[in-house]
């Protein structure tokens, strides 16, 4: 199936490794151009270098923290400077710390929600103006949003923010023919996963092998998901063949989540 993205001009934030990498690659192999984003300058150049030897795609590096309006400004102003237009934006970006509401200070609730919430915001009214009919928005959220995980209640509470957000922009958007969705994983094997279940294994005591273990037998496909399989359905909701859905949450968690 050809997905259409040849050529197309693409965003993708928090893309120097994980999730964002997987979704970037999955761009550049399908033949978009790809705009790639994350904060350290060198990590984030490392991941072009990648993607061009890989795919012979053509890539743009910028250094950006999504948490500052005047750094999404710079990336998505070089893009659009290169490539006069913009057809597709992956939201994205580090996830908030693990904790218990009573672990929890009013400093990371204000953190997670420029984080998660107010840099969703920003990098999409700073696209926007630069994307016409047949475009599309895609926000990775969490299966947090579906059913609460412990000790992750910033998540949950912000990306429940992201998914209003998400479906309140689908009807805006949908008279100019702009399609907007969250792509909400399961456990997807990424260094943030790998930190989370050494947190929970040094508070359990077990190794990290065990509650990954453990972790993998609650999931159908017994096993997480790779970044390449993340990807592949990320690209497939940017590119024009998904092009009636919109306002909807897409799980990628190998059969994960408990909710009909
Ligand atoms: P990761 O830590 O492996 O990669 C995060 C990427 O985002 C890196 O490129 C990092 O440099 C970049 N980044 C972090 N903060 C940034 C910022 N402020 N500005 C710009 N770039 C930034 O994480 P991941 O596993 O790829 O997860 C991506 C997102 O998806 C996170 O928000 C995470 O919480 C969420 N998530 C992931 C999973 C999973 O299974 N991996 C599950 C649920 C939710």
């Amino acid at each position: 199936m050809d997905l259409g993205l040849k050529g197309r001009v693409m965003l993708a934030a928090g893309a120097s490794k994980g999730l964002g990498y997987g979704v970037a690659q999955a761009l550049a192999r399908d033949g978009a151009r790809v705009s790639i984003c994350s904060r350290s300058e060198a990590d984030i150049h490392t991941a072009a270098e990648k993607l061009r030897a890989e795919t012979g795609a053509e890539i743009i590096a910028t250094a950006c923290d999504v948490r500052k309006a005047d750094e999404i400004a710079r990336w998505v102003g070089a893009t659009v400077e290169q490539w006069g237009t913009i057809d597709g934006l992956l939201v994205n970006a580090g996830g908030p710390p693990a904790g218990y509401f009573s672990e929890l200070t009013d400093e990371q609730w204000q953190a997670a929600f420029e984080l998660t919430l107010l840099s969703s915001i920003r990098m999409i009214r700073a696209a926007l103006p630069h994307m016409k009919a047949g475009s599309a928005i895609l926000v990775i959220t969490s299966s947090s949003v579906q059913e609460p995980i412990e000790r992750l209640g910033l998540s949950t509470v912000m990306r429940s923010g992201v998914t209003g957000l998400v479906k309140t922009l689908a009807d805006e958007l949908a008279p100019q023919r702009i399609r907007i969705n969250t792509i909400v994983p399961g456990r997807i094997d990424t260094d943030r996963v790998t930190q989370l279940d050494q947190i929970a294994a040094n508070r359990s005591g077990k190794s990290l092998d065990e509650v990954r273990h453990r972790a993998e037998s609650a999931i159908p496909f017994g096993r997480y998901g790779t970044i390449e399989e993340f990807g592949a359905a990320g690209a497939f909701l940017l590119s024009p063949a998904a092009a009636y859905i919109t306002g909807t949450d897409i799980r990628v968690d190998g059969g994960k989540g408990r909710t009909i």
